[in-house]
């Protein structure tokens, strides 16, 4: 089919993919909560002919197709799950939930996933395994990792992996690809620092974490400053601090939350090193002792070069060099599809959301978990038209690697 019936097509078979959309959005459901996104994931995709599993890592659903004897086998992952932000887009398919949203638009990649689904199901010209894989838990709940310790890539094994999210800000439909690191690692920290209380009056009976606790933020600057290279990027972010609750009371102890971030597997370890030996020897110098709750998140999102070429490839052959660009910046956000880059090697890119017109009420361009948010539905027949032309062009690799595409009106 050649690419611009495949976008006419896909823009005939969207009508209906964005009323799932929308009652998808009408029903979020939080982190491993997927039921009934997940059970309409599984009804489809069941309809359509696909092998489906459910269950799968909680909520988790693969929906698996083969066509041919090619032994090539595709990965195509969408997230499924909402935040827990109280919804004020203002659209009439807002959510019936209070207090639940699809504010990071996973309702709209669930879409372009089905409607490629169905596309790929009636018409599609692959020869091999097309795995399409739903995903609980993107939110932070590490879904994707939960899916992979069950077994993901060894029941449905994959040669390559791929995914798409939506970004406010970029212009609607355009693709942004990115070979190399393309989203951070996102690691935690608790500190707490235990000191002596005592009265306000008398600091020298004391052993104050208050004091200590003040020098270690200042301290904390300096490992982006002074440890990290500086054509590396990194952040630590003390997002809380609490200590105390009066004024003539030295506090028992106090505590800081961070968020740590790199973009580098070395820096994120060498953050983890500082930060550590900081708090020990900035407690130590107050005369109070610190102790470091690490908990480690999403790890560095890694785009391979290969997969990543080829994904750009097929993003120019459909929508053209004007509503590609084909290296993008690097993103501080996180995202878990760095587990399943850890495993098999694929690509991430982004799909432009439309522009933020107007920064307080957005004009449907607001940025991903702010509660004016919402997905463009525009993008259901574009992101899905790319899904069916990457899977045809992935499963038909060995013949088209190398030589033009494959003719077009030859496939018909
Ligand atoms: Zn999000
Ligand atoms: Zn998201």
């Amino acid at each position: 089919m050649a690419v611009s019936r495949l976008l006419g097509a896909m823009q005939e078979r969207s009508a209906a993919f964005v009323g799932v959309r929308r009652d998808i959005h009408r029903h979020p459901e939080l982190a491993f909560d997927e039921h009934r996104t997940a059970a309409l994931v599984a009804g489809q995709l069941a309809r359509w002919g696909y092998t489906v599993e459910r269950g799968i890592g909680g909520t988790g659903v693969v929906g698996t197709l083969v066509r041919g004897q090619g032994a090539r086998r595709l990965g195509l992952r969408a997230d499924m799950d909402a935040l827990p932000i109280t919804e004020a887009s203002g659209v009439e398919w807002a959510s019936q939930r209070p207090g639940v949203m699809h504010a990071c638009g996973h309702d709209g990649h669930t879409a372009m996933l089905l409607a490629a689904a169905q596309h790929l199901a009636e018409q599609g010209r692959f020869d091999g395994t097309l795995n399409l894989i739903f995903q609980p838990a993107e939110e932070g709940g590490g879904g994707a990792l939960r899916m992979m310790d069950d077994g993901l890539f060894e029941r449905f094994p994959c040669d390559g992996v791929f995914a798409m999210h939506n970004m406010p800000g970029v212009a609607q439909g355009t693709l942004v690809l990115r070979e190399g690191a393309a989203m951070a690692s996102s690691d935690y920290a608790t500190i707490t620092l235990t000191g002596t209380g005592g009265h306000g009056a008398m600091p020298q009976h004391a052993a104050d974490p208050v004091v200590a606790a003040a020098s270690l933020v200042m301290a904390l600057q300096t490992v982006v400053s002074r440890n990290v290279d500086p054509l590396q990027a990194a952040v630590v972010t003390v997002g809380a601090l609490n200590a105390g609750r009066a004024n003539n009371v030295i506090p028992a102890t106090a505590t800081l939350e961070l968020s740590v971030r790199a973009l580098d597997r070395e820096v994120r370890a060498l953050l983890e090193h500082r930060i550590k030996a900081l708090a020990a020897a900035q407690a130590e110098s107050f005369g109070v002792h610190a102790q470091v709750d690490w908990r480690r998140g999403y790890a560095v999102l890694v785009n391979t070069p290969d997969e990543t070429a080829f994904a750009r490839e097929v993003a120019l052959e459909l929508l053209g060099a004007d509503r590609v660009v084909p290296q993008g910046p690097p993103l501080t956000g996180s995202e878990d599809f760095a587990f399943m880059l850890e495993r098999v090697p694929g690509s991430y890119l982004l799909i432009g959301n439309g522009d933020a017109a107007d920064s307080r009420t957005c004009g449907g361009g607001c940025m991903v978990h702010h509660p004016g948010y919402d997905f463009n539905d525009a993008n259901i027949a574009i992101g899905s038209a790319y899904w069916v032309l990457l899977a045809e062009r992935f499963l038909h690799a060995e013949e088209t690697r190398g030589a033009p595409p494959v003719a077009a009106e030859s496939l018909q």
